[in-house]
């Protein structure tokens, strides 16, 4: 699925999981638990919305 929003959400360095629902409106989605788990960031699979720790 291409991405359909390049925004990038900054998230705290301690935080281990972040959750997303597209914001509402049109680009909404179910909401979505991510773990960060090694990775620095994550890209959302509904939205493209890339979640990134903050160094
Ligand atoms: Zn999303």
């Amino acid at each position: 699925m291409p991405n359909r929003n390049s925004e990038v959400i900054k998230v705290d360095s301690d935080a281990n999981q972040v959750v997303c629902d597209g914001g509402g409106g049109p680009l909404g989605h179910p909401q979505v638990w991510y773990t960060f788990d090694n990775h620095a960031q994550i890209a959302c699979h509904y939205c493209g919305r890339l979640f990134a720790k903050k160094s």
